[in-house]
C-alpha cells in the first residue's frame, strides 16, 4: 500500500530539495535515509514478488515540487503497466490547503490514472485541521473525484522520531467526519492507535470506511500489532512498507512472521486491498 518514488533529480539534489522544504529536509537530509525512484521501485517488487505497490511521492508543501513527483508517479505507473512485472498503483500529492490548486491537480492526475491522494503529510505541507469548513471543501473534492485519501499519522504518545508529527486520531478526526463514510481513508503507520477508540460505536459507526496500513511498523510496534490490527478493524488493515524506508522483502517477512491465522494474513497482504479497487491487473490474473 505504502511506497515512495521521488525524480532521479531529487536523489541527486537532496540537499537542494532540503533546503526548499522544510519536513523534507528533516526526513532526507541525512544522505543514509534511503530515498527510491520508480527502477528502485520495480527491482524491489521484483524481488519481493508484489504483483502491485500502490506509489506516491513526497508530500511537499510547494505545489509545482507536487506537481512534478506528481507527473514522475503518473509516467512510472504507465511504464509499469507496459513493462510486464509488478504494477504501480499511482497516488498523487497535492497541499490540502490551496484548494484551488489541489482540485486542479487531483482532476488532472485522476484522468491520467491516479487512484487516490496521498499520503498527505498534514504538519509539514501546514493544512490545518481544525479548519473545519476547509477540511470539508477538500474531502468534497476528493470524495466528487471518486479518490481515495491516504495520510500520514502519528501517535499521540511514545518516543520521538524524524516523521513524528501533529496527526495524531484526534487531530485526523475532522477529516473523517468530513468524509461521512463516504470517502475511503486509508491511515498510514496503523493510525497512530485510533482503531482502539472504533471500540466506541459512535466512532466506529463513522470510521466503517477507515483503513490502516502497516507502514514503518517495525519502528513503532511489537509483532503483536498485527494481530491487534486484524481484530479492531478486519477487512480494513493492508500491508504497507514505507519502502524504502524499509526493504519490501524485509517488511513482508516481518508481517509473515506476526503470528496472523491464514486468512487475516492473506487479507492484509492483498485481500483487503482488492476489496477496496487497490489491485493492479497482475492481481486479478493471480487471484
Ligand atoms: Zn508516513
Amino acid at each position: 500500500m505504502h511506497t515512495h518514488i521521488v525524480p532521479p533529480d531529487v536523489v541527486r539534489g537532496r540537499r537542494r530539495y532540503s533546503r526548499a522544504d522544510l519536513w523534507f529536509g528533516r526526513l532526507y537530509r541525512n544522505e543514509r535515509r534511503v530515498l527510491a525512484s520508480a527502477d528502485d521501485l520495480r527491482r524491489s517488487m521484483r524481488r519481493a514478488g508484489l504483483a502491485a505497490s500502490v506509489a506516491f511521492g513526497f508530500a511537499w508543501r510547494d505545489p509545482g515540487l507536487c506537481r512534478a513527483n506528481n507527473d514522475y508517479v503518473l509516467d512510472a505507473a504507465v511504464a509499469s503497466h507496459e513493462g510486464g512485472g509488478g504494477q504501480i498503483l499511482p497516488f498523487c500529492v497535492v497541499p490540502p490547503g490551496d484548494l484551488d490548486f489541489a482540485a486542479a491537480e487531483m482532476e488532472c492526475c485522476r484522468a491520467r490514472g491516479a487512484v487516490g491522494v496521498g499520503e498527505l503529510f498534514p504538519q509539514g505541507q501546514g493544512w490545518n485541521l481544525n479548519d473545519r469548513s476547509a477540511v470539508r471543501a477538500f474531502m468534497d473534492t476528493v470524495r466528487s473525484l471518486g479518490l481515495i485519501l491516504t495520510v500520514h499519522t502519528s501517535e499521540p504518545v511514545g518516543h520521538a522520531y524524524p516523521g513524528k508529527d501533529s496527526t495524531t486520531p484526534n487531530a485526523i478526526w475532522s477529516v473523517i467526519e468530513a468524509a461521512e463514510g463516504e470517502v475511503p481513508i486509508i491511515l498510514a503507520h496503523w493510525g497512530g492507535g485510533l482503531a482502539f477508540y472504533e471500540l466506541m460505536p459512535e466512532v466506529h459507526q463513522l470510521a466503517h470506511n477507515v483503513y490502516y496500513d502497516s507502514s514503518a511498523s517495525h519502528l513503532l510496534y511489537r509483532p503483536e500489532i498485527y494481530r491487534v490490527m486484524s481484530q479492531l478493524a478486519p477487512g480494513r488493515v493492508l500491508f504497507g512498507s514505507d519502502y524504502p524506508l524499509i526493504r519490501q522483502t524485509r517488511a513482508i517477512r516481518l508481517a509473515r512472521e506476526a503470528g496472523l491465522p491464514a486468512n487475516d494474513l492473506a487479507a492484509l497482504l492483498g485481500d483487503n486491498a482488492r476489496q477496496l479497487g487497490l489491485a493492479g491487473t497482475a492481481c486479478r490474473e493471480t487471484a
